[in-house]
């Protein structure tokens, strides 16, 4: 431990970030890593505090080595503390910014001042290691002559396949997209997280040895048969693409899109691709449906676009202002969350139900009504005389994701013998045990949203690293 005082000297420091209307006239990033300064102050403030919450079950899916890269970073030894973080996370300049930081909600700070800034300590200690010219490829020097596959180059399936390269193995990641990222590259937009982090990972993981095949969609391109006999070991890491829909009237008039059909199209035009049929929300009254990440993402790129109003609704109850008591510390806290793009401008709206939408004599969305309601024993009910209509021109349906898509792969592998769990995810088990990540049919593994259903990118990367693990075993035994 650096500064035994530090906590009770030094406040918490934001990032820097520029101004709403400055960020609104591009798709860039906006918020700055610390400087060497700052971060110094930021990494004095862990109190070492013997049982670190911020790690392990409470804390970090990944395993962050936390109080000792603060250590580092407060002596100013930013090479260990970055030798330190990629030791645990192969990609931290993506948790560094995206991730909803558990962490920190689980910091013993937290219990009597603001937490430690974790992932701010966290990206700045990455970009100063890219900066440095530090963060290489790690090739194997020994090969096993295994060959694995990594269907899906999404966060999941990106740590699977570097650990198992670096492993010895000979990996293929195949994307049916033309690009490599998954929802990295494609859902969230660039002002939270720009491509470059990608490609960067995808040269040093090239430079590793392994093979990345786009545009082939595993199942249509190549069948599971020959997929499965191909290779030594197969990773599912297909992430959960099912999105949920809200069937109520007037769901099919013109306007009303799932938000991912929203979202690719802006990441696509903004990757200077020529979009044919890019959905523009310039001079629109936008509705989103649902609260949650992929809902703010649409109204940070609403905004951007140009939008004459933005509206999000959320059918719970508006979260309490602090901590609720049924997620006391160091639980993942229940409360009232204001994103980047929230503060960027937006009406937001809880307890609502959609009942439906009215559109005009061309077929197109013009209104959407509704109500308000109360929980009654976790169930909605509506409260008569709160019915309203809003204006709305263009509609986005948020609401999250059910299960990966069935037909194709899946399929085709559940004929062989895999099964699906009771949610329609991928069943097999998580966990350090030998086993886990195992799905019910030979050589044949399953990490990411594809198994624990939506999630986090830190869980991805979790799982992938963990799954890696369990392929290698597998891959040893069978040698
Ligand atoms: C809009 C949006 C915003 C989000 N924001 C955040 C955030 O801020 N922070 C956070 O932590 N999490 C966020 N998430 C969640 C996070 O992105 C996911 O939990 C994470 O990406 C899951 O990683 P994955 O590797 O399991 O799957 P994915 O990232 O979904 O990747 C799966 C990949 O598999 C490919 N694939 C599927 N089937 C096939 C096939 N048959 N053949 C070949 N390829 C295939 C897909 O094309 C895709 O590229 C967000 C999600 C969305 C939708
Ligand atoms: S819980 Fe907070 S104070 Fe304790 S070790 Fe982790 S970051 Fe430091």
């Amino acid at each position: 431990m650096g500064k035994i005082t530090g906590f009770m000297e030094f406040a918490r420091a934001p990032f820097k970030k520029g101004s709403v209307q400055e960020r609104l006239k591009d798709f860039k990033e906006f918020e700055e890593s610390y400087d060497p300064d700052t971060v110094k102050v930021q990494g004095a403030r862990c109190m070492d505090c013997g049982i670190p919450f911020c790690q392990g079950d409470t804390g970090c899916p990944v395993d962050n080595l936390i109080p000792e890269f603060n250590d580092f970073v407060f002596k100013g030894k930013m090479k260990e503390a970055w030798e330190n973080l990629e030791s645990t996370n192969n990609f931290p300049e993506f948790t560094g910014r995206i991730c909803p930081a558990p962490c920190e909600s689980a910091c013993t700070l937290g219990l009597i001042s603001d937490p430690v800034s974790i992932k701010g300590i966290e990206r700045t200690i990455i970009d100063t290691a890219w900066k440095s010219g530090w963060v290489l490829p790690k090739p194997s020097s020994s090969k096993s002559g295994r060959k694995v596959a990594v269907v899906g180059s999404g966060p999941a399936g990106l740590a699977a396949a570097q650990q198992l390269a670096r492993a010895g193995h000979e990996v293929t990641v195949f994307e049916k997209n033309d690009r490599i990222g998954g929802l990295l590259r494609y859902g969230i937009p660039d002002f939270k997280f720009e491509k470059i982090h990608i490609d960067n990972r995808v040269t040093q993981m090239e430079e590793e040895g392994v093979v990345f095949k786009t545009n082939v969609s595993v199942g249509v391109d190549i069948s599971a048969k020959q997929l499965h006999s191909d290779f030594d070991a197969v990773i599912l890491a297909m992430g959960s693409e099912t999105p949920r829909d809200l069937q109520i009237e007037g769901r099919n008039l013109k306007g009303i899109h799932f938000a991912m059909d929203f979202l690719v199209k802006s990441n696509k035009k903004n990757a200077g691709d020529d979009v044919s049929d890019f959905i523009s929300a310039k001079d629109k009254n936008v509705i989103v449906i649902g609260g949650g990440d992929t809902g703010s993402d649409c109204v940070g790129t609403s905004n951007r676009h140009g939008a004459k109003s933005v509206t999000q609704i959320e059918l719970f109850q508006e979260p309490p202002k602090e901590r609720d008591p049924s997620t006391p510390w160091p639980l993942y806290p229940k409360i009232f969350r204001t994103s980047t793009s929230h503060e960027e401008g937006v009406i937001r709206k809880w307890s609502i139900n959609t009942l439906g939408f009215k559109g005009n004599e061309k077929g197109e969305v013009t209104a959407i009504y509704g109500n308000q309601v109360e929980f009654k024993d976790g169930k909605p009910v509506s409260i008569s005389g709160t019915e309203f209509e809003l204006p709305a021109d263009l509609v986005f349906l948020a609401m999250g994701f059910s299960q990966p898509v069935k037909p194709g792969l899946i399929a085709d592998l559940q004929e062989m013998g895999m099964e699906l769990d009771s949610y329609g995810n991928v069943k097999a088990s998580f966990g350090l045990k030998e086993g886990s990540f195992s799905t019910t049919l030979d050589k044949v593994f399953a990490c990411g949203d594809v198994r624990r259903g939506q999630s986090l990118v830190v869980w991805a990367i979790s799982e992938g690293r963990k799954c890696a693990e369990q392929v290698h075993r597998y891959l040893l035994k069978k040698s």
